[in-house]
């Protein structure tokens, strides 16, 4: 091993470069993980645009996989696992930590924003952060991080069984949403999206129906049909129009980041009289091994959600192609180190 990796380095506001920088060591009762696998999005970029607190310089990327392949000398006999890492560093303390929502840490800390992530050929993580994935290929893998931010969502919403779901917004996390609500025996799951060729992608991870949107949602979707709704778009007046989906005892989950200071306006009534819930839900919550647990059993040919994967030399292009409409998930594979696979 030399003593350099390539990295994804973000130098300071909207600027980074793909550079060599030191293979970090791992300290007392860390692991050095080789990546495989490192899932791009949304937050990344936000990160990069200083929406997220983050010190530079600093390598992004918190949906990653790999090997363990040097440890403390207490953990040596993990080298060797292949392990998803949970990249919420929790101080366990706090009020929120001890209210069981670590996620929700006062103090926290994650890889890939206040600590150097995955976008990196190597990675220093707590062992507590790394979860063994057995057989799952690496790429599949990285998944298990935006899985957990939808098993976070689905286990706050404490769903029935047997429920007619709706999903609005047919990119990466709204096919992610549509695989992990079968472990919650949801089968009924309508897709709406503005682009057909998502719903058609939606139809291979679950849609058993769906709908092009022009306008509003409200006129192509029935209302007050739905169980549970969950806004994958990120769009206030998505979630606005959203509520009106719910049948009576009807659940919404606001998932998609709608902007800061965003507003709607809710009949407080009408919550009351159709006994309404709306369920927020922020990152993940030690969701990890459920997440490995989902994909693992999961039918679904979860490798065609990598729609495109990149050395972390292309990192430029790797960054400008997130949330392209013909992409669904695209990750680092820091394993080569040539033009996109
Ligand atoms: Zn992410
Ligand atoms: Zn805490």
């Amino acid at each position: 091993m030399t003593d350099t990796m390539n990295a994804v380095v973000y130098t300071a506001l909207n600027t980074f470069e793909v550079t060599r920088v030191p293979i970090p060591t791992p300290g007392p009762g860390e692991f050095l993980v080789r990546v495989e696998a490192a899932g791009l999005c949304h937050t990344d970029l936000d990160i990069l645009a200083g929406a997220y607190a983050a010190d530079f310089p600093r390598i992004p990327g918190h949906e990653f996989a790999g090997t363990i392949v040097d440890a403390d000398h207490d953990y040596r006999g993990h080298i060797g696992a292949r392990v998803a890492i949970d990249p919420l560093i929790a101080c366990h303390h706090c009020r929120n930590c001890t209210r069981g929502y670590p996620n929700l840490c006062t103090r926290g800390e994650a890889y890939g924003a206040e600590r150097d992530g995955g976008f990196s050929e190597y990675a220093v993580v707590n062992a507590q952060n790394a979860h063994r994935i057995g057989s799952l290929c690496m790429p599949v893998a990285a998944l298990a991080e935006p899985f957990a931010c939808a098993v976070n969502a689905l286990e706050r919403a404490r769903l029935a069984p047997g429920l007619r779901a709706a999903i609005i917004g047919a990119g990466p996390m709204g096919m992610i949403l549509s695989i992990a609500l079968r472990g919650w025996d949801v089968h009924d799951v309508t897709f709406a999206d503005r682009i057909p060729e998502r719903l058609e992608r939606a139809r291979t991870f679950g849609a058993t129906a769906t709908a092009v949107v022009e306008g509003s949602v409200t006129e192509v979707l029935p209302a007050r049909e739905f169980d549970l709704v969950i806004d994958a778009t990120g769009r206030p007046a998505v979630v606005q129009d959203a509520v009106s989906l719910l049948a009576d005892g009807g659940t919404l989950i606001p998932f998609g980041v709608c902007p800061p200071g965003s507003q709607l306006t809710l009949d407080p009534f009408e919550i009351y009289r159709r006994q309404l819930r709306i369920i927020g839900s922020f990152s993940l919550s030690r969701g990890i091994p459920e997440a490995v647990r989902i994909l693992q059993r999961s039918g679904f040919p979860l490798a065609e959600l990598i729609t495109t994967r990149f050395a972390l030399t292309d990192g430029a292009a790797a960054l400008a192609a997130i949330g392209g409409a013909d992409t669904v998930k695209i990750q680092f594979d820091p394993t080569i180190d040539s033009a996109p696979q």
